[in-house]
């Protein structure tokens, strides 16, 4: 029986990586559905190849989508649903077994809670929604059965470094469990690690977008060059693996070549490798506890020859301090370090603040916050990403370039 997939951001960087996989193995997964919200060609070429039963998108972009597929010749047009309630109805499709979450930032939370809720196996990279809604997603998970899995690469390296039984037996109180001591998350350093803060004030965003081992989206790729992306990934991985931060370290490693690692009470240390390809973890993911292959080029340790390893510099780099904190806080924090976060990586974008505003925005944001326990309410966690954002946007008419 093939399984049934949707991705939720197909014209993304993840989206491609998963849909790559989809082609490699036809026999195994069959596309039902997509979405996109920007690259309206790319979306119909998607059609073009898989044929998927029904495709997500704004309703802005549905007169667009008809006209390209009748330029580019799609025989059949697939059913087109429109905007949030399309990507829910996605997620949550009786016809679909797996869904990619591979939406970027809290635009991605209700579409992935709903497939959480609706008890798929869920393939987890829109990290975002898990560190705005954590503790909510993972019980719904359980109501539902819902099978939550970590594309994230160093997430999905330290699921497979685990004892397999630490998923099912995870308990909520925090401390390692199964022999398990602590978790070691790597972080390439992006761009800039070897930067003077000076020569960081000056950063523009494309010096910022080029990241030395990876390719990924915008958004992502400035979180990686200020670190907030092994932030939010602290966060992430505190959530998933129902563990306090204080048991987690991030360690610098510049080659990107360990994905995390899992250390033991016998003073074991468990890496994951690999040449630096998200296609490794998607299709880890999909076919779990199964192995497939991919095309990503194994591993050359000869090629590879010298594996570094230094702590973060939290002083060039403070969005990981402020997250760390922020996980430390708890209930509303993490949601309103992301929604900031989000607000100033647009803005920088835009070049309307520096490079280094990012961590001070998002720090001005924090401190002028009350933070509450979200009490599982997604309420007090819209609520609370709704308030952060107009506090970024308030700081950025008065320090940014308008
Ligand atoms: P991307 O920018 O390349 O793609 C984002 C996708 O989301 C696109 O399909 C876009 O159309 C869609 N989208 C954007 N805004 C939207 C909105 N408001 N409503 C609905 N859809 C919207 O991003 P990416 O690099 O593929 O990252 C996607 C997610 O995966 C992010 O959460 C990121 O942190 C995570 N992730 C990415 C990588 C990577 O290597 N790219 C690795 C680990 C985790
Ligand atoms: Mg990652």
């Amino acid at each position: 029986m093939k399984q049934s997939v949707a991705i939720l951001g197909a014209t993304g960087s993840i989206g491609q990586s998963t849909l790559k996989i989809l082609a490699d193995h036809p026999d195994k997964y069959h596309l039902y559905a997509i979405s996109g919200f920007h690259r309206i060609a790319e979306l119909v070429d998607i059609c073009l190849q898989f044929q998927p039963e029904v495709v997500a998108l704004p309703q802005s972009h549905v007169a667009l989508f008809k006209d390209l597929a009748t330029q580019k010749q799609l025989k059949q047009l697939p059913a087109l649903l429109v905007d949030e309630a399309g990507l829910v109805a996605i997620a949550s499709a009786p016809e679909v077994d797996v869904v990619m979450a591979a939406i970027v930032g809290a635009a991605g939370l209700s579409s992935t809670l709903a497939a959480v809720k609706a008890g798929k196996r869920v393939l987890l990279a829109n990290k975002e929604a898990l560190v705005m809604a954590g503790e909510i997603m993972l019980a719904e998970a359980k109501k539902s059965g819902a099978l939550v899995l970590p594309v994230d690469s160093e997430h999905n390296a330290i699921f497979q470094c685990l004892p397999q039984q630490y998923f099912s037996h995870r308990q909520q109180n925090k401390q390692p469990q199964l022999g398990v001591s602590r978790l070691l998350l790597t972080a390439s350093g992006g761009p800039f690690l070897n930067f003077s803060l000076e020569q960081m004030q000056q950063v523009t965003p494309a010096q910022a977008c080029k990241h030395p081992n990876w390719s990924m989206g915008q958004k992502i790729s400035v979180d990686s060059a200020t670190l907030m992306n092994k932030g939010l990934e602290l966060i992430e991985a505190c959530h998933l693996f129902a563990i306090s931060e204080h048991f987690v370290t991030v360690v610098i490693h510049p080659q990107s070549i360990i994905h995390s690692m899992v250390q033991y009470i016998d003073g074991s240390t468990l890496a994951q490798m690999g040449n630096p390809d998200m296609c490794t973890p998607i299709a880890h993911a999909l076919a779990w506890p199964e192995r497939i292959s991919t095309q990503v080029k194994t591993l050359d340790l000869f090629e590879v020859q010298t594996l570094d390893f230094c702590p973060p510099d939290l002083d060039k780099f403070p969005a990981l301090k402020l997250a760390r904190q922020s996980m430390r806080e708890g209930g509303t924090a993490p949601g309103i370090l992301n929604a900031a976060n989000e607000i100033a990586v647009a803005a920088f974008l835009q070049e309307r603040i520096k490079f280094l505003d990012i961590a001070n925005l998002v720090d001005a944001v924090l401190q002028q916050s009350q933070f509450e326990s979200t009490d599982d309410d997604l309420n007090v966690v819209m609520a609370a990403d709704q308030c952060a954002r107009d506090k970024a946007a308030q700081w950025i008419r008065q320090y940014g370039v308008q």
